[in-house]
């Protein structure tokens, strides 16, 4: 288990390999948050990182509430209770960040704030369906599989585009953005070529002037083991788990 210092010192150090790619790169470092990937790790533990993560963002002048990220539909909505006073005083935004099956999006709805991986009209549409039932509006982000790997989820990068202003004329959906994950692969290049296709993307579809698409700005990308590819590419938020709270137990 983590200690207190543990998990502080941990994102700290996080933050300044975010920073110090940013920096190389001539971007703000004020433009790259970091989500906290907090699948498996408990609320109490998500309580602690929150907290830590706020501490953070103050010191360097940043107010905006901390970002988390759940896989499971199960796990957000069993942490929800324990997170729901953080989420009501502004503090912290849960964003779904695993494949969402339809049958879980009321669920899922009850406690994000933003999907990040929507990947079909279908699950936007029936999304977009529950929003407009429920008189809110969502923030999305459009899930490309830049690797073309079968095991990942998301749209194929040509196909990405035309999704997107389809979701972005849904008028309960918000199109924030765009996310992937990377390449599974130890050439720097493969992994870095995926995260500048998601931002050729992201260029286009904004560059298009579609209906909807004008704050579709965000590049979900990134994670510990190639968060400084990501933001060499452009990331304004890079999701990391084991860097920040060590590794994870091998899934069942
Ligand atoms: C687990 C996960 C992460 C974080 O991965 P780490 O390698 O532990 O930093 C980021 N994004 C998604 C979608 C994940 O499932």
């Amino acid at each position: 288990m983590p200690t207190s210092t543990g998990i502080a010192s941990r994102l700290a150090a996080v933050r300044e390999r975010v920073d110090a790619a940013a920096t190389a790169a001539g971007r703000d470092p004020a433009d790259v948050r970091v989500l906290l990937a907090t699948k498996t790790q408990d609320a109490a533990t998500v309580r602690e990182a929150v907290a830590a993560a706020s501490d953070l963002a103050a010191a360097a002048g940043d107010d905006r509430p901390v970002l988390v990220g759940e896989n499971r539909v199960q796990e957000l909505t069993a942490k929800a209770p324990d997170l729901a006073d953080l989420v009501a005083a502004g503090r912290l935004e849960v964003h779904m960040i695993g494949h969402l099956q339809r049958n879980k999006i009321n669920a899922t709805l009850a406690t994000a704030s933003c999907v990040e991986t929507v990947d079909s009209l279908a699950l936007a549409e029936a999304v977009a369906a529950r929003c407009a039932r429920d008189g809110r509006v969502l923030d999305v982000l459009v899930q490309v599989n830049v690797s073309g790997e079968e095991s990942k989820s998301g749209v194929a990068p040509d196909a990405a585009a035309a999704l997107a202003a389809d979701v972005a004329a849904l008028a309960p959906l918000r199109l924030r953005g765009f996310m992937t994950i990377g390449a599974r692969s130890d050439d720097d290049a493969v992994v870095r070529a995926g995260f500048a296709r998601l931002r050729t993307v992201r260029d286009e579809v904004l560059a298009s002037g579609a209906p909807g698409t004008g704050e579709a700005r965000e590049l979900s990308m990134g994670m510990t083991g190639d968060l400084e590819l990501a933001v060499a590419e452009g990331a304004t938020i890079v999701r990391v788990g084991t860097a920040v709270f060590g590794a994870r137990p091998a899934p069942r």
